[in-house]
C-alpha cells in the first residue's frame, strides 16, 4: 500500500463587521433582509456613479493584517477582477491584485504533540462581496444585498497537511477575528467562508501536483469531510494510472458530496487592470502606527502567559483563552479570589462553561460577576458552604443579581459542621431505621450511601460531608 500526503491550501473570505459596505453607505450586514432592499446605485454599478473607500474597512483589514504578522503596504492599490456572472451586475469586482494591503504573514497552529505549525499567508487583501443566486420554484433569482460588504480575502501556502490541520487553521483564525472584534466570523451566515485546495503526493515527495479547488464548504465539519472524500477520489485516480486534473469542486452540504464545477481558470482568465474610479490608497506612517499600538494581547500569546505566570496546564489554558471575554473573566477571578489560580481553572472549566453553554451567553454578559466566584470559593475553601451548594450558589447569583454572602445568610446556607447537630441527625436516624442498621453491621456495607443520602436530604444538603462521613462510620459501628 503506498503511503500518501495531503498538501492543503486554504482560501478565506472575511466580512469585515463595519456599519456600511466598502464603497457606499448601505447597510454592511443584511443578513435576513429581503432581497435586493439593502443597495444604491454603487453596490449595483449604475452607469455615472463612483466608489467611495470606507475608512473603517481599511483599519479593520489592517488590524487582522497586523495580527497575522503581515507587513501593511503604506501604498496599496485597488484592481478590477472581470468575469461575467449574474450576481455580479458591474461586470467586475473592485479586488487588489498585485499590490495589496497586507504583503506576506502566517497564522501560527499548535499540533497536538505540542509543537507550532507555521501557516504562511500568500495573499491578504481587500475587497467587495459579490451578490447572491438562488434556485426557487423552478426559476433562478438574484439577490444584491450582499453586493459591496466588505471582504478580506486570506490565502495560505500549502503548508497545511491533514483534514484536521485545515479544520484547526478555520478553528484559530475563528477564534482571532473575534477576538480582535473585525468580524463576527460566524459560518453558517457566510461571515467566513473558505475555499479548499487540495492536492496529493507520495510521501517523501516534494514536488507540487495539479490541485482541485473545493468551493463552498460553509461548516468545520464539511471542510474535514470535503477534504477526505477528495483526498480519497485522488488516490484512486493516481492508483487507477490517471491523472489528476485541475478541476473547481463543489462541495453539496445536502448531499454530503463533491461535484465537478468546471475545469479551473487561470489568473489571466481575469483581465485584472488598476481600478481607474479609485486612488491608490495611501497610508501615513502614524496611522499605520497607530493601528500597530492598538494591536491587543493576541490568543496564543495569552495562551502561553497563562502556562506560565499561572502554571496552568496547557489543557487549561487553551480552553480558558478560546475566547477573550472568557480569558478576561478568569484573569478578573483569580485577582479577586487571591489564592490558587488552578483552583480558579477548575470551576471555570466545570460550572462558568457548563452555564454558558446553558444560557447561550459569553462570559461578559454574566450577571455572576468574576469576584461573585472568587467569593464562592473562598467560601467553599473556609468550610462555610459545602462544594455542591457552592455550585448552586452561583447558579442562583447568575438568576437573581444578589450576591453570594446575602443568598447564604437569606435561605441558610451555611454548611452544618457543627457535631452535636449532625449527631442529632444521625441518633434519630438510627433509631428510625433499626432494619437498615441491621443490615449495614450485617455486612450490606453498600447501605452506607443510603445513610449518607438521608443526613443530607435531613439537612437540605447542607451537611459537610467530610464530617458526616466520620460521624456516620462511628455511630453506625456501634451499637
Ligand atoms: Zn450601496
Ligand atoms: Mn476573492
Amino acid at each position: 500500500m503506498t503511503e500518501y500526503e495531503l498538501i492543503i491550501g486554504l482560501e478565506t473570505h472575511i466580512q469585515l463587521n463595519t456599519n456600511t459596505k466598502i464603497f457606499c453607505g448601505c447597510k454592511a450586514d443584511s443578513w435576513e433582509q429581503p432581497p435586493n432592499t439593502n443597495i444604491c446605485p454603487v453596490c449595483t454599478g449604475l452607469p455615472g456613479v463612483l466608489p467611495v473607500l470606507n475608512e473603517e474597512v481599511v483599519k479593520k483589514g489592517a488590524l487582522l493584517a497586523a495580527a497575522m504578522h503581515s507587513d501593511i503596504r503604506l501604498t496599496s492599490h485597488f484592481d478590477r477582477k472581470n468575469y461575467f456572472y449574474p450576481d455580479l451586475p458591474k461586470g467586475y469586482q473592485i479586488s487588489q491584485f498585485d499590490m495589496a494591503l497586507g504583503k506576506g504573514g502566517h497564522l501560527d497552529l499548535p499540533m497536538p504533540d505540542g509543537s507550532m505549525r507555521k501557516v504562511t499567508i500568500t495573499k491578504l487583501h481587500l475587497e467587495e462581496d459579490a451578490g447572491k443566486t438562488k434556485y426557487e420554484h423552478g426559476q433562478r433569482y438574484v439577490d444584491f444585498n450582499r453586493c459591496g460588504v466588505p471582504l478580506v480575502e486570506m490565502v495560505t501556502g500549502p503548508d497545511l497537511r491533514s483534514a484536521d490541520e485545515a479544520a484547526q487553521y478555520l478553528i484559530r483564525l475563528r477564534q482571532l477575528l473575534r477576538w480582535l472584534g473585525v468580524s463576527e466570523a460566524n459560518m453558517e451566515k457566510g461571515h467566513l467562508r473558505c475555499d479548499a485546495n487540495v492536492s496529493i503526493r507520495l510521501m517523501g515527495e516534494t514536488i507540487l501536483n495539479p490541485k482541485t479547488e473545493i468551493k463552498n464548504v460553509n461548516s468545520i465539519e464539511s471542510v474535514r469531510t470535503a477534504i477526505n472524500k477528495e483526498f480519497e477520489r485522488q488516490v484512486e485516480v493516481v492508483e487507477g494510472g490517471g491523472r489528476v486534473e485541475a478541476w473547481t469542486l463543489d462541495w453539496d452540504e445536502a448531499a454530503n458530496r463533491l461535484t465537478k464545477m468546471r475545469s479551473k481558470e487561470t489568473e489571466a482568465d481575469y483581465r485584472y487592470f488598476r481600478e481607474p474610479d479609485l486612488l491608490p490608497l495611501e497610508l501615513t506612517e502614524e496611522w499605520r502606527e497607530d493601528v500597530l499600538s492598538g494591536l491587543p494581547e493576541l490568543p496564543l500569546e495569552r495562551r502561553t502567559r497563562f502556562m506560565a505566570d499561572y502554571s496552568l496546564p496547557e489543557y487549561d489554558a487553551d480552553i480558558l483563552t478560546s475566547d477573550r471575554p472568557l480569558s478576561e473573566y478568569f484573569e478578573a477571578a483569580v485577582s479577586a479570589y487571591k489564592g490558587d489560580p488552578k483552583v480558579v481553572s477548575n470551576w471555570m472549566m466545570n460550572e462558568i462553561l457548563r452555564m454558558l453553554n446553558d444560557l447561550c451567553l459569553s462570559a461578559d454578559e454574566l450577571v455572576l460577576a468574576p469576584e461573585h466566584l472568587a467569593a464562592v470559593i473562598k467560601m467553599v475553601d473556609a468550610g462555610t458552604i459545602n462544594n455542591a451548594t457552592g455550585k448552586s450558589l452561583l447558579v442562583k447569583v447568575q438568576q437573581s443579581g444578589k450576591t453570594p454572602e446575602t443568598i447564604v445568610k437569606e435561605e441558610g446556607l451555611a454548611q452544618v459542621s457543627d457535631d452535636s447537630a449532625l449527631l442529632a441527625v444521625i441518633d434519630h436516624l438510627i433509631a428510625d431505621n433499626p432494619d437498615e442498621v441491621s443490615s449495614y453491621r450485617g455486612g450490606k456495607e453498600g447501605l452506607f450511601g443510603w445513610f449518607m443520602g438521608q443526613v443530607m436530604r435531613e439537612t437540605r444538603g447542607k451537611a459537610d460531608p467530610q464530617l458526616t462521613r466520620e460521624l456516620l462510620q462511628k455511630a453506625l459501628k456501634g451499637g
